[in-house]
């Protein structure tokens, strides 16, 4: 048999796309196979085709019941009989579906991970030949991953209840070594043909955005570029997706929520509108994505920081499917680091999985204020080589905009927290940095400290964007206590010796509202040693 014919008679194409063919090949020839492709990448021609061509059923394991109802209904379209068996069918359905499967009326069987050690599916297959078990996002398997169903834990035993092992074909679109390695083991792979495609997706144009106002940058961003398209906008919390799904409609947008605590039902019906473009914007919280299969999302905004660079790699990646371009808008924000940080100071997890939490949600903030090509960045996280400095299609490559030095504002609120003996939070170090005549202020005596009212030409909000991109950053760490207070970690002494300069986007700084242009311009003569007291202190910590 030819695949090249079989390719063209059941999928109407002439060629492969990349990856595709080894697999295939793999497959047919009995091996066991892991490929590893991005969204898009089309993975499930993969274990489609070979189906066909083999004698036998493939069972095909999937976690989301959308997923296999949009595989089944494509499939039976073009011919080729498939279904599945999940929870959606009732006992009637599913004992009519079990007599069809042994009548061999079947070439695929999409079966939900839960339901593969039941005993009325194994023994339905009993009865039947099976060719070849497929694993869809494989990645599931993992709990390192973002996406780890505890069902597919049942996938290896399901596996081993064959007499005849089937060979095994897994796929997915994860990128991380850690995770790709932990899939190989838990499904005990046999030597498997391993295809790695490359992880660029060269129409998606990436841009960090540090907005002041994320909500009116939104609006007008919207406004200006995308009048009629379609897109996604991910929001860290389900309050967050309600609200700004408020907020929209209120400015007049056609669009609606979708995150893990709403009816079911509405939830589905949100997902649908989208799906068949009734709804143009779609405001999800991460529960919303694997396996969305909308080709024309012309733009993926992230209203908040996901928590590494994983999650954002394959959200964002759910632009621009039909190989059009699209937008991908990480809005970043200091206080969502925060955010993230407690996120993960409050879960219970080991040392070693917290530190690595941690270390991959610092590179997602590095990947927020490098000046270097994003998309180089991101392809560095999956261990790829950068052949090209420049991309010409991501924010940072177009505008190699002007960068502003903040150092001096880093090294006053660094002194401030010293000088107030590092015994308060946000509010209290900007009040007293901004000079506020506040009765605290006034009634703690810190309208007496050496650092009251040197920054007094800044706005609040300018103040605290400053405080939290040091502790972004790791200068300045935030006490998990019920008041949070500041505190100055060893690493400052860098910025205050001036060894580090703190730049930011000029964008952010005018957000800021200084009006200490003069005194930014003559900064260079001050900078250098700011508060030689601070600078011994930390000093003798060493
Ligand atoms: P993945 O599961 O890897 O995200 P899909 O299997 O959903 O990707 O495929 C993505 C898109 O690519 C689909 O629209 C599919 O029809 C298309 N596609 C798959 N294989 C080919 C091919 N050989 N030539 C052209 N288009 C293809
Ligand atoms: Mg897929
Ligand atoms: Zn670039």
């Amino acid at each position: 048999m030819n695949i090249y014919k079989e390719l063209k008679t059941y999928f109407g194409y002439d060629t492969f796309k990349e990856g595709q063919e080894k697999l295939v090949t793999g497959i047919l020839a009995g091996k066991d196979v892991l490929g590893i492709m991005p969204t898009g990448g089309g993975k499930s021609l993969c274990y489609q085709l070979p189906a066909v061509m083999l004698e036998g059923v493939t069972i095909v394991i999937s976690p989301l019941i959308s997923l296999m109802k949009d595989q089944v209904d494509s499939l039976n379209e073009i011919g080729i009989n498939a279904t599945c068996i999940n929870s959606t069918l009732d006992q009637e359905e599913l004992m009519e579906r079990i007599k069809e499967i042994k009548e061999n009326q079947y070439k695929i069987l999409f079966v939900a991970p839960e339901r593969l050690n039941t005993n009325i599916f194994r023994n339905t297959i009993r009865h039947i030949t099976v060719s070849f078990v497929a694993i869809d996002e494989a990645h599931c398997i993992s709990q390192w991953g973002h996406d780890f169903r505890p069902s597919y834990i049942e996938i290896p035993k399901f596996i081993k209840g064959f007499a005849n092992r089937p060979m095994v074909a897994a796929f997915t679109a994860t990128a991380t070594k850690e995770i790709i390695i932990e899939i190989k083991k838990l499904i005990e792979l046999q030597k498997p043909i391993e295809i790695t495609t490359g992880f660029d997706r060269p129409n998606l144009f990436y841009q960090v955005s540090k907005a002041g106002n994320k909500f009116t940058y939104l609006m007008s961003y919207l406004k200006e570029n995308f009048q009629s398209e379609t897109g996604i906008i991910y929001c860290s919390t389900r309050k967050t997706v309600e609200s700004l799904v408020k907020k929209l409609k209120e400015k007049g947008f056609s669009v609606e929520g979708y995150h893990g605590g709403m009816n079911a039902d509405i939830r589905m019906k949100n997902q649908e509108d989208f799906m068949y473009n009734r709804t143009r914007i779609i405001v999800a919280t991460n529960a919303f994505g694997m396996g969305i299969d909308k080709p024309d999302v012309r733009f993926v905004i992230h209203y908040n920081m996901p928590k590494n660079m994983e999650a954002y790699y394959q959200e964002a990646g759910r632009g621009g499917r039909d190989g059009e371009k699209s937008q991908c808008i990480l809005m970043y924000s200091p206080s969502d680091v925060v955010k993230q940080k407690l996120i993960m100071e409050n879960e219970y997890s080991s040392p070693e999985r917290q530190a690595l939490q941690y270390k991959n949600l610092q590179y997602l903030i590095d990947f927020c204020h490098t000046n270097d090509c994003l998309r180089n960045k991101i392809l560095t996280y999956f261990g790829e080589v950068i052949i090209e400095e420049d991309c010409g299609n991501c924010s940072n490559c177009l505008d190699r905009s002007e960068m502003i030095d903040i150092t001096l504002e880093a090294q006053k609120v660094l002194s401030c927290i010293y000088r107030i003996d590092q015994r308060y939070g946000v509010n209290i170090v900007t009040q007293v940095l901004r000079g506020s005549k506040n009765k605290k202020i006034l009634q703690l005596g810190l309208d007496k400290v050496s650092t009251y009212n040197i920054m007094k030409n800044y706005s609040e909000q300018g103040v605290r964007e400053i405080i939290m991109t040091l502790v972004a950053r790791g200068y300045i760490h935030v006490t998990t206590d019920k008041f949070p207070v500041l505190k100055l970690t060893a690493q400052c002494r860098e910025i205050l010796q001036g060894d580090v300069k703190i730049h930011h986007k000029k964008e952010l700084v005018e957000a800021i509202g200084s009006k200490d242009e003069k005194e930014r311009k003559s900064k260079k003569a001050v900078s250098d040693h700011f508060d030689e007291e601070l600078l011994s202190q930390l000093k003798e910590l060493r």
